[in-house]
């Protein structure tokens, strides 16, 4: 349930879709979607449940706290924090069947020490995104000695992660190339799961040898890692984001509107208000940028407000008219452009004061309201 008319809704057949072509086009055996940051805005639990039906095998997210909600609601299907976790988390990941990741050699030497329940253990190795990771042959080495014969440790994974896969060709070739280096003394037939590729590898390049998973993020979304690259899979935009008008007023010629009255009427205008505003996740970056109403474009007028904003509106636009701020109309793609950003970004920034409307089938599934927790109709 909500009470205010500004909701985001979310097409879980278009999320199935997705997850289902990549993953039949990419070949893998293993899967994990990629849930981090409440699902890139559209809800982590929802979203896994759809990825796991629709052949993701595994949950991936950044930190622990990501990885413990989920796992109230998820039981038996293994979830991989992808980001550092203290020393002294390890055995709450663990009692929780929650795989961490080990990303330091000092980090990698205290866990030595680690007596407890046992713990699933990724290595993660830096070829060249120089973030977390395992930087040079000789720490992959110590680390793999120090924990595969480990009695309270399951040395289960080993991954890195790609910074150009939806850019330069030669950097991602150098990075595949010093995988290898790094690896050449570890036997990686030795880990059950061994993954490199993000959405933009996944869909702009090959399996990398010695692979069987890999990590899908932003193109389960429906969204393209990279909007100039042509994909091979027909990638389905999940979320649309809507509002409705709660006022409509006629302004005259040299009346302004917003803070700081940053719009001024040359004429007589009809201006139109709605509930949704920076603290929603639309921003004020988004000043100037047109809204759909009833299939036409209207521009958002004057500055966004932290609760509301306003449209320049026509005769045709009524007070309940439903206004379609991200829709297959007005694209996240289109957004970002505008905005000089990226696609993950504009979702990611959709606050938890917005709830999340699901459908299956053309049909309302679900309902999140973060403010009052999960209410299944
Ligand atoms: C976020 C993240 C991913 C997913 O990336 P996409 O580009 O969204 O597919 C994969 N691996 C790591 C380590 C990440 O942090």
């Amino acid at each position: 349930m909500f009470y205010r008319d500004t909701w985001a809704q979310i097409d879980l057949d278009r999320i199935a879709h997705n997850v289902r072509h990549i993953k039949e086009h990419s070949g893998y055996e293993h899967l994990f979607a990629v849930v981090k940051a409440n699902a890139y805005g559209h809800g982590d639990v929802e979203v896994a449940s759809t990825a796991l039906e629709a052949g993701a095998t595994h949950l991936a997210v950044a930190f622990l706290d990501e990885a413990l909600r989920l796992r109230a609601a998820i039981k038996h299907v293994p979830i991989l924090v992808m980001g550092p976790v203290r020393l002294s988390d390890v055995a709450l990941a663990a009692e929780q069947n929650i795989d961490i990741t080990a990303h330091d050699i000092d980090w990698i030497t205290q866990l030595a020490q680690y007596r407890g329940p046992v713990a699933n253990v990724h290595l993660k190795i830096d070829s060249g995104m120089h973030r977390i990771g395992l930087t040079n042959a000789h720490a992959l080495e110590t680390a793999n000695s120090l924990l595969s014969d480990h009695k309270c440790i399951n040395l289960v994974g080993l991954f890195t992660h790609f910074a150009t896969a939806d850019g330069s060709k030669d950097y991602y070739a150098k990075q595949l190339k010093n995988v290898a280096e790094i690896t050449a003394g570890i036997d990686l037939a030795a880990f059950k799961y061994v993954h490199q590729s993000n959405s933009a590898a996944l869909l702009y390049h090959d399996a990398q040898p010695n692979t069987n998973s890999a990590r899908l993020g932003i193109a389960m979304y429906g969204l393209e890692p990279n909007d100039s690259v042509s994909s091979p899979i027909e990638l389905k935009q999940a979320l649309s984001l809507h509002s409705r008008i709660t006022q409509i007023k006629r302004i005259q010629a040299g009346d302004k509107v917003g803070y700081g009255a940053t719009y001024e009427a040359n004429e007589s205008l009809k201006v139109a208000v709605i509930p949704i505003g920076y603290a929603d996740g639309w921003l004020r970056y988004h000043q100037n940028r047109p809204v759909s109403i009833n299939g036409k474009k209207y521009p958002i007028i004057g500055r966004v407000c932290m609760d509301q904003s306003m449209i320049l509106i026509d005769e045709t636009v009524k007070t309940g008219d439903r206004v379609d701020l991200l829709d297959d109309q007005c694209t996240i793609e289109m957004a970002a452009k505008d905005l000089q950003t990226i696609n993950y970004e504009i979702v990611c920034s959709i606050s938890d004061r917005v709830p999340r409307r699901y459908m299956r089938g053309g049909k309302v599934v679900s309902e999140r309201n973060d403010r009052f927790g999960h209410v299944a109709i």
